[in-house]
């Protein structure tokens, strides 16, 4: 074992908020192979350390400066420099969404192993260290032993409870820079593209367009389709459209099918059925278009039209278009 680091950020973030538990657990690990963990911290300048404190006590922290867009890829490149430059065999870093990014871009350009998201550390019965991943939803627990080459490692919130408290110190150390063409950002804004609202998912988009029995038919999800290509929303449908064929299964709302929030639920010909409401009344805002100003959907929608599809449908399309094509011009 070369060297044992851990590295966190300061982007706007306290990072005492993250990096407990990858300090916590580099504590023992550190123990555990005899070696004095060391921080790193990724700051876009040394200002940015004035009144930073470092929490794992050891003193000699280093900041790493990075960009100031400071996107996964160039926290990625800055720290895979810094791992060619200093050779740490194990980096322990905290786990969320942006880190396990960040973890999985740079074992990728070193060609070594990450494990994300991993809970705690343990000794196996060869006395090797290994580290603990949930796996199928945290019914079983993976261990990954240390390999080879560096190791990337995320630790997550519970990696760090019942650890002992640290006493922080304030951030004394050096500042790295990597060089400039590493921390280029490597994805650039090539050209914009609408999204064919067909393929987005139901529960992925922010305006759905839902249709049912009283839309009719095929046709009547014409219409649907092309007012939700006018909202950059996507078609959704109850099971009674989805059994007669009008919408595919996986666009089906409600307990048997799909869970939506949106922004903008717009129900049209749907009667809202307690099956159909459980999968769609988190909807932020909706819109209910039915003959029926009694159905339980005119009750839950915060605006209704009374009136039938085939009447109100195109009339609302055709509004629409034209005042897109007010603001486009
Ligand atoms: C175990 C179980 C699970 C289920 N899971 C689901 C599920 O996941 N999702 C789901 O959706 N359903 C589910 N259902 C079925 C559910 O109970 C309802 O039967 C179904 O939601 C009704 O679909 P609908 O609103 O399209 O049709 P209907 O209930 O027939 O309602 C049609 C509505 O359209 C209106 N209407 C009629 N003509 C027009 C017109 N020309 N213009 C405008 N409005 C008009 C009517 O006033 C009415 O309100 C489930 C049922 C069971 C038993």
């Amino acid at each position: 074992m070369r060297e044992l680091w851990v590295v966190s950020a300061r982007l706007g973030i306290d990072p005492t908020d993250d990096c407990r538990p990858p300090l916590a657990c580099a504590t023992g690990v550190g123990q555990k192979l005899g070696v004095v963990p060391r921080h790193a911290v990724l700051l876009h300048s040394p200002v940015d350390a004035v009144e930073l404190r470092d929490p794992s006590g050891w003193g000699d922290a280093v900041g790493l400066l990075v960009n100031a867009g400071a996107s996964c890829d160039d926290a990625a490149s800055t720290i895979t420099w810094f791992i060619g430059e200093r050779g740490p065999s194990l980096v322990l870093m905290p786990s969320n969404i942006w880190w396990d990014d960040v973890a999985c871009r740079i074992a990728a350009q070193l060609e070594a192993n990450a494990s994300v998201g991993c809970i705690g550390w343990c000794v196996d019965s060869d006395g090797q260290t290994e580290f603990l991943r949930p796996v199928y939803e945290g019914r079983v627990l993976a261990r990954d032993g240390l390999k080879e080459g560096s190791c990337i490692v995320t630790l997550g919130a519970e990696a760090h409870e019942g650890s002992p408290a640290v006493e922080d110190s304030s951030f004394n150390g050096d500042f790295l820079s990597a060089p400039e063409d590493l921390t280029s950002p490597r994805l650039a804004l090539v050209d914009r593209y609408r999204t064919d609202s067909r393929l987005v998912d139901i529960d992925e988009s922010d305006v759905v367009v839902a249709g049912g029995r009283g839309v009719g038919g095929g046709d009547g999800f014409d219409l649907l389709q092309r007012l939700a290509g006018v909202l950059g929303g996507t078609v959704a449908g109850s099971r009674i459209a989805v059994d007669n064929g009008w919408v595919s299964r996986d666009r089906q709302v409600g307990q048997t099918g799909k869970t939506v929030s949106p922004r903008l639920y717009l129900a049209c010909g749907i009667s809202g059925s307690s099956h159909h409401l459980l999968g769609m009344k988190d909807s932020q805002h909706i819109f209910a278009l039915n003959t029926d100003a009694d159905s339980p959907m005119v009750s839950v929608a915060e605006a209704s039209v009374v009136g039938r599809c085939s009447e109100y449908l195109s009339a609302m399309i055709d509004e629409l278009e034209h005042r897109r094509q007010g603001v486009d011009a």
